[in-house]
């Protein structure tokens, strides 16, 4: 059993589980087949077996992208549970429909992980995103704003990338009141003054990389060597704000998308025809804007979002793991797990990466209490694989049955209610 807090596995593990909590967790020795029985439980041997916690994709949208492919949210979300997440986290988008989404889900957990929702996209005017953002460009509007959002029940707040020093500081201001998250991906806000204003979470790896331009013009200019690099490093760190690197998206849909390899990938063969009709449709655009670099180029840009990732963890900066599903090249589900195999070659260790997927993808959900790990009082959210994950981090593919609050399932079945066309 993975104990996401330590890192580490802990041998022979017996877990308890009623009415979809976790009652126990034990040493195998202590739960014996007799003691089962006169409880009245149904005994599940996992001999060969690893045991995780449930694992959480932090960064996903749920309408706005699937809207371009002619299709709703919920037909993807047996992709997520099906590859062992067992909950995810919106990232910006129509907050009525993605309530419908979680409707769906909760309606649905034999095929559908838990949906945690974030307000519209807050920004400039006109707003980058026409059908997800919310522009707001005078500061007495946020306390309104924010208390609407509150009252819709979003757990995130995000600032994008039009939003400026005065709105960006209130949001964070009215939106900690609220007690919600407030997570930026940020362009006009300097992401320095953020981190200092009280920002939570850093949405994308360019987030960071995007402040340290030798040109400004030149988004490959990047320069990782600077005093000013190790002072913003530095201040992320110390302010201890969460960095989502969502490297997949770098991977996918910016740097490569014209590498057929990743437009290829094994991962995209359970992807529905029409978000791939979709993915290729947007192709022709991103090759306009960022596939007008040479390869060469933004294989080595790819290289420094790699090492900017590692310098944030040495650092000691918090990170998650999110992958921006379904993002063109981002198949929901298997995604997460090509995104732990990146932070891996940025230097995490198989089990820092698992506790940033399972543990720390919680905290800024603060559903540290109810999930995150296989402890006593947790919502019953695992994952079990026939391979040690701590061994080799690509074994966290191999889930053989996923249990999502108590239910168990078998991860084909779920996958069998995923459209194909
Ligand atoms: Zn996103």
């Amino acid at each position: 059993m993975f104990d996401a807090r330590t890192a580490r596995m802990r041998p022979a593990t017996s877990v308890l589980i009623d009415d979809g909590v976790i009652r126990l967790v034990a040493p195998a020795t202590e739960l014996t087949a007799e003691s089962d029985a006169a409880a009245g439980a149904r005994r599940v041997e996992g001999a060969d077996r690893w045991v995780i916690p449930g694992l959480i994709d932090a960064h996903v949208h749920l309408s706005h992208i699937l809207y371009q492919s002619r299709m709703t949210g919920d037909e993807v979300l047996p992709l997520y549970l099906g590859h062992g997440v067992t909950s995810i986290r919106s990232t910006g988008d129509n907050v009525p429909a993605q309530k419908l989404v979680e409707r769906y889900a909760d309606d649905h957990p034999d095929i559908a992980p838990h949906v945690f929702r974030c307000s519209f996209l807050i920004d400039g005017d006109p707003p980058w995103h026409p059908d997800v953002g919310w522009a707001i460009t005078d500061p007495a509007d946020v306390a309104p704003f924010v208390a609407e959002m509150a009252a819709w029940g979003v757990k995130t707040l995000k600032i994008y990338v039009g939003t400026d020093r005065d709105i960006g500081r209130r949001v964070i201001e009215v939106g900690h009141e609220h007690g919600l998250v407030v997570s930026g991906h940020l362009l006009d806000y300097h992401v320095a003054d953020a981190v200092r204003d009280g920002l939570d979470c850093i949405e994308h790896i360019y987030t960071v990389s995007n402040f340290l331009l030798a040109d400004p013009d030149d988004r490959h200019s990047i320069d990782l060597d600077s005093d000013e690099a190790r002072r913003l490093i530095d201040l992320i760190a110390e302010h201890q704000t969460w960095v989502d690197p969502t490297l997949m998206v770098f991977w996918g849909t910016l740097l490569f998308m014209d590498v057929p390899e990743v437009i290829d990938h094994p991962d995209h063969a359970s992807v529905p025809d029409r978000l791939r009709a979709f993915w290729d449709r947007d192709r022709a655009r991103r090759a306009l804007d960022w596939g007008a670099a040479p390869l060469a180029t933004r294989e080595a840009t790819w290289e420094k979002y790699l090492r900017l990732t590692t310098m944030l963890h040495e650092a000691g900066v918090p990170l998650l793991v999110g992958t921006d599903a379904p993002e063109p090249q981002v198949t929901p589900g298997a995604s997460l797990h090509h995104e732990m195999e990146f932070l891996v070659e940025c230097g995490l260790s198989p089990g820092e990466t698992l506790a940033a997927a399972t543990l720390e993808n919680a905290r800024v959900l603060r559903e540290e209490e109810r999930r995150g790990a296989v402890e006593a009082g947790m919502i019953a959210d695992l994952v079990l694989l026939d391979a040690d994950p701590l061994q080799d981090v690509r074994n966290t593919r191999r889930v053989t049955d996923v249990i999502r609050g108590g239910r168990w399932l078998a991860p084909a079945t779920i996958l069998a209610h995923a459209p194909t066309t």
